[in-house]
């Protein structure tokens, strides 16, 4: 079967559930340029990062089993911004490959709250 895999370490508690249905579009837009790698999901909430939505349970960054080059991945890019949502004026969710402190390239997912405001995640 074909899944998204939790990486070690990864933090769910605190997820917005609107992050729910991205790993089902992720997964298709990574198998349709690697059919039937392993995608990871190597981050989702960090509690304390108030620097970027991961902090506020509205980001998740995935990765593949193989290192993918940059254009690969800007149209997985495309394909997951395309199935997500158009993009500004309206858009809601944003999907950004891009490479990480690592040096490893990415997928970063967030959705974007406007200006409605967050808060970030706190143990009960
Ligand atoms: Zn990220």
């Amino acid at each position: 079967m074909n899944c998204i895999h939790i990486g070690p370490g990864v933090e769910l508690r605190g997820i917005r559930p609107e992050m729910a249905c991205v790993d089902a579009v992720v997964l298709a837009a990574f198998n349709e340029e690697h059919p039937g790698l392993a995608c990871w999901l190597t981050s989702a909430v960090r509690p304390g990062d108030k620097k970027s939505l991961h902090g506020y349970g509205l980001a998740k960054d995935y990765d593949c089993q193989v290192e993918i080059e940059e254009p690969a991945g800007k149209r997985i890019e495309k394909r997951v911004q395309g199935a997500l949502g158009p993009e500004k004026p309206t858009r809601q969710f944003y999907a950004l490959w891009h490479q990480g402190r690592s040096g490893r390239w990415h997928l970063h997912v967030e959705l974007d709250p406007g200006n409605k405001g967050v808060a970030p995640y706190q143990e009960a």
